[in-house]
């Protein structure tokens, strides 16, 4: 029987949980109702289980045979603070609150592989499976590191899973290498001399600096980064001023910079305090700069990718993996793992859905339909990972 068969049974009693989810969902280190359920389901499976990891973080662990080796799949449990449009029975009971990411239905396809890999154990090792909290911009991942996560759970390898709407339900995209970007934030305050707009000789126009800014940060990605290389430096707000006729004494400017290479990034963070100070100078403003860096980039390792495409091909069938794919610009905390440890963060898709099924839309929903694939092909990459020992060979 395959893993898919195996896990199809499961359908109705997965689709359950990921509509309870969906309709209680919590906010970044609030998965406390989510994490009881996770840890709930885990204990009568009669798994292995640890909470309180990075908050409210749990670790399910399941062996299987005598071996050693041990990998990590990862799923995130989190909600966003949008309000749910959605009026079908499962909406969002709070108000503010809305999975509109699917981390419902990441958590759920992992209960279900779960409950699939204890009752079969056909592989060799240990499989951490890893519900982690906060992803959406709080970085859960570091949270867990950090509260020693690889010390407590020595894992050769990390993996986690994305739905992606807009893709064929159910069909996987595999990159090797980069999938997702850096996500870093600056601001940037000119300080000037207020002074009357008829007379501007008498002060110092910070909002004119700002300007002269925005410009000259253009410069950055079109000029210092290799053309080959991916990045975007976006200017996103420009507060300055108040009246027709007066010159405003500061200038307030923030936006976010992306890309997939951490020289690119270090150049870019470097590049841009030098324009700040450039242009601070220029103008006879005083400038207060900060840079904060976001999620690292996520890029996947080559030979984790390659058995992460194996798996999904296994699943899905071989014209329903793309490997050759764009990666996204967007940002993704399953970075953190791959700054320690090797693996690959897959994209599955969800479909074309409703209008206006993206990603942190009013109106998103994950696909019910792609639970029983997702579960399955974490099943079939622990068994392509840690295949059990050929026996009868000698
Ligand atoms: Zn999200
Ligand atoms: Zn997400």
């Amino acid at each position: 029987m395959s893993v898919l068969e195996a896990v199809r049974p499961l359908h109705g009693k997965l689709a359950a949980i990921r509509r309870d989810l969906h309709a209680h969902p919590e906010l970044a280190f609030k998965e406390h109702r989510t994490a009881e359920l996770v840890a709930r389901h885990l204990q009568q499976l009669g798994i292995e289980t640890h909470c309180g990891i990075g908050g409210t973080g749990v670790i399910g662990v399941v062996r299987g045979g005598r071996g050693l080796r041990a990998i990590g799949l990862r799923a995130d449990m989190d909600a966003l603070a949008i309000t749910e449009r959605n009026t079908f029975a499962h909406a969002s009971t709070v108000h503010g609150c809305m999975h509109a990411c699917g981390h419902d239905g990441h958590t759920t396809m992992l209960l279900g592989a779960a409950e699939a890999l204890a009752a079969r154990r056909d592989f060799d090792g240990t499989v951490y499976l890893i519900f982690q909290p906060a992803e959406e911009g709080e970085g859960g991942a570091a949270a867990m590191i950090a509260d020693g996560l690889f010390e407590r759970f020595p894992m050769e390898a990390v993996f986690g899973m994305h739905n992606w709407p807009g893709m064929e339900a159910g069909s996987f995209a595999v990159h090797s290498g980069p999938v997702m970007a850096s996500a870093d934030r600056f601001d940037v305050c000119f300080t000037g001399v207020g002074a009357h707009a008829a007379m501007p000789h008498l002060g110092a126009d910070p909002l004119l600096a700002g300007a002269a800014f925005v410009q000259a940060v253009q410069s950055l990605v079109s000029r210092r980064v290799d053309p080959i290389d991916a990045a975007v430096v976006s200017v996103t707000r420009f507060h300055a001023g108040e009246a027709y006729n007066a010159i405003p004494d500061r200038a307030e400017l923030c936006g976010t910079v992306r890309t997939f290479s951490a020289e690119v990034r270090d150049m870019l963070e470097q590049g841009l305090r030098q324009v700040a100070e450039g242009v601070a100078a220029s103008h006879g403003v005083q400038l207060d700069f900060g840079y904060r860096r976001g999620y690292p980039p996520t890029l996947n390792t080559a030979p984790e990718a390659a058995s992460c495409a194996e798996a999904a091909r296994a699943v899905a069938g071989a014209g329903r993996v793309a490997v050759d794919g764009r990666p996204s610009m967007g940002a993704e905390d399953f970075a953190y793992y791959l700054e320690h440890k090797p693996g690959a963060y897959v994209w599955i898709g969800n479909g074309p859905g409703a209008g206006g099924c993206t990603l942190h839309n009013p109106n998103y929903d994950f696909n019910d339909e792609i639970l029983s694939v997702g579960a399955a092909y974490w099943c079939e990459l622990v068994r392509t990972l840690l295949a059990p020992a050929e026996r009868g060979r000698g």
